[in-house]
């Protein structure tokens, strides 16, 4: 009940008129707060259906996906509560983040459990039973003031932590520079104001509110039961023991309680036209994420007049929410292998720039949140007019990405980029911008089905130098269907490597077989250029022969053609199991299939794109080389944090010239540093990208690029040669 002396007066010393006046800008605050959310959730209502109901209600339930590796592939309450997303790659940061979160929640929910006992228990006590009723006392109080003063001074020190960071040590990614121009012709400074006004405001909230209850405990005289708000105890004891006595104390805790106040309501009613949104967009985001969704791209919006994306109609709500998540944290803009190349690509600027072009063609009211031309002008915003793709996203940005799917895996909040270029990709494509050389290699994957533009015919040539018959899986039964993949079949500089693996196979004794010229394309890279249509047909073709051929389960040369068979096709009707040659590798060699004599060599070993980081095979190839007694020395960046070749997503058929350093450049560079003598590939493409980049960076001497079926080879144990027995040896 109302009337214990275990507790504190709310307004405390504030006079009915502060308090009126505080009521009326409570008012104002949630009717500016509501209007800024409706305003962001009306843009959101204008996207297409994004199909992530399911995805939600499991994510709430924190209920496992079947298929999905970990909870972060999909979001879950989990990923949300730990924070666990911010802390991956930068511990310190998760930490102070996470103390910031629940800091920041814990405060909340404390200021509801302060409005629910003194605006409408003890109102509605007061009218209806005659008499105050309260639970906001003894041990309740004790309770409630132990756990909110710890919660905000973790949330102080994370903040406090996060600002020195910020300001001190200024991270590269934190940097606001454009992947794609000069210093001049934009400016990023409402950026910095917006961030530091953001995190500034957030501090002194905290400070002063834990100050307001230090200088009341101070002008109370230190009441025993006090002790249990320790941090505001000690703040009065220590300005206690600076001399300040408790009548002054009472003045400045009226002036705290003030400034925290209107600090307070000020800073709700900000959260949606700024940065601060983050903190409500961002826990939706991470629950509708789906990281799967970028190994099985979206399906092209459903608008027969155009293809890809023109409008903001086009895109889904979830694409149009990952605008608004972005909390310019960088770390995509640090990975991303074309900007570190030196394209005009950076996944950070293209979400800024859309979030920023929806944001002005929608009317949207962002505070500090755009960028500007330098001197006093608006939003950078594009002429009337100008096409989405190729105008407000430059086509040469577009054309960057290799769809590595760094900047997914490392974004903390969730959001999608790779599904949002290739459908801004679908509309180049229609309009027939792009590179030349991707145009041939198009239109050689329509006409023969592989992108060198050879006879179908010519597509097990390779086998010809065998002296045994690969099985025709598609006339005799198998256990294995081994889909080459047009690089190791067409391309002669990898065709012994194939025959290397052809050879091991049977020695190993497995049955297997080939589609000969009715393998095509998958259609992996062909999808991520944007070329739906021609991706559709490949996927016929294939699903046909897959149809009729006799196999139990199909293994790959090529992770892209993985992907597209374990991912993609499954919902066109090809389901199968898909291992990766690396898997099938490791068990023969784990089971005695295949005996090696160890090599006892100290190597490095690179994780493709597309097995290591989009379908998780990570380890197979290690316990290959573990099994063949190599030393594996691991690159800084390895696993789902590999760094890509620059040839995925279509890359391999563009013109790289104009970078400043191919991303396999920089990759053989980093392997250079480490003292060993073979750089280990598990991929066709990564083969011809490392040998070009080993030779034009002068590592080709040092650094012996190589596929791993080559080390498996040289470790065979082969048969037993008869010894020469030595000249006049006793009979
Ligand atoms: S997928 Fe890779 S290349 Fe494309 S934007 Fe993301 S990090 Fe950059
Ligand atoms: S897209 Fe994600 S990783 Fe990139 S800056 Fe935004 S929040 Fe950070």
């Amino acid at each position: 009940m109302a009337g214990s002396h275990v507790t504190r007066p709310i307004f405390d010393g504030i006079p009915r008129v502060g308090e009126l006046i505080f009521y009326v800008l409570a008012a104002a605050t949630t009717l500016i707060f509501g209007y800024g959310v409706w305003r962001r959730v009306a843009k959101y209502r204008r996207g297409r259906p994004a199909g992530r109901g399911r995805h939600i209600r499991e994510a709430l339930l924190s209920r496992p996906t079947r298929g999905v590796r970990t909870r972060a592939d999909r979001g879950s309450v989990g990923v949300v509560a730990t924070n666990v997303t911010i802390g991956r790659r930068a511990r310190a940061v998760g930490i102070a983040h996470f103390g910031v979160f629940w800091g920041f929640l814990a405060l909340f929910a404390g200021t509801v459990i302060l409005t629910i006992d003194f605006d409408l228990l003890r109102n509605i006590s007061k009218h209806t039973v005659g008499h105050e009723v309260s639970f906001f006392h003894d041990w309740f109080y004790k309770i409630y003031k132990v756990v909110l003063n710890s919660f905000a001074i973790g949330a102080v020190i994370g903040l406090g932590y996060l600002m020195v960071r910020r300001g001190m040590r200024k991270p590269f990614r934190l940097d606001y520079r454009r992947a794609q121009h000069p210093e001049q012709g934009y400016s990023r400074r409402q950026f910095v104001i917006g961030d530091w006004l953001f995190a500034g405001g957030l501090f002194t909230i905290l400070a002063t509110g834990l100050l307001e209850e230090g200088f009341r405990i101070r002008g109370a005289r230190f009441p025993g039961f006090e002790g249990w708000s320790w941090v505001g105890w000690l703040i009065g004891k220590i300005s206690s023991g600076l001399g300040m006595s408790a009548s002054v104390a009472r003045h400045a805790h009226h002036v705290t309680w003030w400034v925290h106040a209107v600090l307070a309501l000020a800073f709700v009613a900000y959260i949606p036209y700024s940065k601060a949104m983050h903190m409500l967009a961002d826990g939706v985001n991470l629950l509708a994420h789906d990281r799967t969704a970028t190994l099985r791209l979206p399906d092209p919006q459903p608008d027969p007049t155009h293809a890809g994306y023109v409008s903001i109609a086009d895109f889904t709500w979830k694409e149009l929410l990952d605008l608004d998540a972005c909390t310019k944290c960088g770390r995509c803009h640090e990975v991303c292998p074309a900007r570190t190349g030196g394209a005009p690509l950076s996944p950070r600027d293209l979400i800024l720039d859309l979030r920023q072009w929806v944001d002005v063609s929608s009317g949207g009211l962002a505070v500090l949140d755009r960028e500007t031309r330098p001197g006093p002008s608006g939003p950078t915003a594009p002429a009337e007019g100008t096409p989405l793709a190729g105008g407000v996203i430059p086509a040469e940005t577009l054309w960057s990405c290799t769809t590595c799917m760094a900047c997914v895996e490392t974004c903390p909040v969730g959001i999608e980029h790779v599904g949002t270029i290739v459908q801004l990709r679908r509309s180049l494509v229609e309009s027939g911008n792009m590179d030349p050389t991707l145009q041939t290699a198009l239109q050689n994957l329509a006409g023969q089905g592989n992108s060198f533009g050879k006879s179908a015919r010519m597509r097990a040539r390779w086998t010809k130098a065998l002296d045994f018959k690969i099985k025709d899986a598609r006339t005799e039964p198998v256990k294995y269907l081994w889909y080459v993949g047009d690089y190791a079949s067409y391309d002669d500089r990898l065709a012994e490597n194939s025959r290397l693996l052809a050879g091991l196979l049977i020695r190993a004794g497995v049955d297997f077989g080939i589609l000969y010229e009715d393998e095509w394309n998958s259609g992996n890279d062909v999808r991520r250029v944007g070329e739906e249509g021609l991706f559709e047909l490949l996927v016929e073709h294939n699903v046909e022969v897959l149809a009729n051929a006799q196999f139990e389960e199909i293994f790959t040369t090529d992770p892209h053609t993985l992907n597209a068979l374990r991912n993609e096709y499954p919902t066109r009707g090809a389901i199968h199991k898909v291992w990766h040659y690396t898997e099938l590798l490791a068990h023969l060699l784990e089971t005695g299939a295949l005996s090696v004599d160890p090599l006892n060599l100290k190597v490095t070993y690179h994780d493709p794109c597309y097995l290591g980081r989009y379908n998780r095979v990570t380890e197979a190839p290690r316990r290959v080389l573990a099994a063949l007694g190599c030393e594996l020395v691991e690159m800084p960046r390895n696993r789902d944090n590999t760094f890509c070749c620059g040839a995925g997503g279509g890359r391999i058929w563009m013109d790289d010239s104009r970078l400043s350093e191919r991303p396999a450049a920089n990759r053989i560079k980093e392997a250079a540093t480490l003292d060993v003598s073979h750089f280990v590939v598990s991929c066709p493409k990564d083969m011809t990208m490392y040998s070009d980049a080993a030779k034009t960076t002068g590592h080709d001497a040092t650094l012996t690029v190589l596929d791993i079926v080559r080390l498996v080879d040289l470790a065979l144990r082969r048969p037993a040669q008869p010894v020469a027995e030595p000249a006049g040896a006793p009979a």
